[in-house]
């Protein structure tokens, strides 16, 4: 059975463009590629696009109606007639169609100190090429391909350097193109999609370029004053507090904060000191605290008697 555009959007050859557009409409609801994934729906898709493209097109309507009286063969073959032969006719000819490859996505982790100077990460990812000897078809010389097992494909393990620039927000996505699935039958290549998780540190906070810090000390240090060591971007500082310094007293340190990279110098950094309460104490310093609160006590006496 031999079918015509009318039969294959199921119209009638006195139809109206209305009616036309109807029927096409409903047919692309059950045959579209985003609805139905069959290969029988991608052709049946294909047939009715042809269909309407002729009958809603008022001069190609005319001369298909008139071929079509002087020349049965004009028909279209019926979706119905198609065989599986004729798909793998179809594939075959688009085997060797020009094939975009994959896109590839990976994440990485960083930490903080690392976003805000920049870093490098080496990814592996597993690039599966079109077998080279069989082009993908698993059969060479009517035998099994011996290259890649009749897989059809060759995966390969590749690392790749990527440079991750400072200062990127976290869940920032770089593009690295040209790295992600090779592409087929002189198809471009895909893109390799590196996602950039900022692993969240305490010790740094950043705001307007200037880099803050807190330090610990334990209540002998703030009253004693002393060397207190500091966590900068770029190592350990050592900083030299006076006697006396109170909780949530300030330092700044210079030089030792974000580069510049035009100007090459390092920013500021400000280290607030938090005076702590030690967890723990042994039998002799809790004795000397016991002996710091009596002298205290005997101060604030004096204080009352006078
Ligand atoms: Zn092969």
């Amino acid at each position: 059975m031999i079918k015509s555009y009318y039969d294959i959007l199921g119209v009638e050859e006195s139809a109206n463009k209305t009616q036309i557009k109807n029927q096409y409409k409903k047919l692309v609801k059950i045959y579209h590629p985003d609805i139905n994934s069959s290969l029988e729906a991608e052709f049946i898709f294909k047939e009715i696009n042809k269909a309407a493209q002729i009958l809603l097109n008022d001069k190609k309507r005319k001369d298909y109606d008139l071929l079509r009286k002087n020349n049965k063969k004009i028909y279209r073959p019926s979706c119905n007639k198609y065989s599986f032969d004729d798909l793998f006719k179809k594939t075959k000819k688009e085997e060797n169609k020009p094939i975009k490859g994959d896109d590839i996505f990976v994440s990485v982790e960083i930490d903080y100190k690392e976003a805000l100077l920049g870093t490098y990460r080496v990814v592996n990812i597993a690039n599966s090429t079109i077998c080279p000897k069989c082009q993908g078809k698993k059969f060479a010389n009517n035998s099994i391909c011996s290259y890649c097992n009749g897989v059809g494909e060759k995966i390969d393990n590749k690392k790749i350097t990527v440079k991750i620039p400072a200062n990127l927000k976290n869940k920032a996505k770089l593009r690295i193109k040209n790295e992600g699935q090779k592409g087929a039958f002189g198809g471009k290549n895909g893109d390799l999609y590196v996602v950039v998780n900022i692993q969240p540190k305490d010790e740094f906070t950043i705001k307007d370029g200037i880099v803050y810090v807190e330090v610990k000390i334990s209540p002998y240090t703030a009253v004693l004053g002393g060397n207190v060591s500091v966590l900068t971007l770029w190592g350990e500082a050592t900083i030299k507090i006076p006697p006396l310094t109170k909780t949530n007293q300030s330092f700044k340190l210079v030089n030792v904060g974000i580069l510049n990279e035009k100007t090459n110098k390092k920013g500021d950094q400000i280290v607030t000191l938090i005076v702590e309460t030690p967890s723990k104490v042994t039998d002799e310093e809790f004795r000397l605290y016991e002996k710091l609160k009596e002298i205290n006590q005997k101060k604030k006496n004096a204080k009352i008697i006078n």
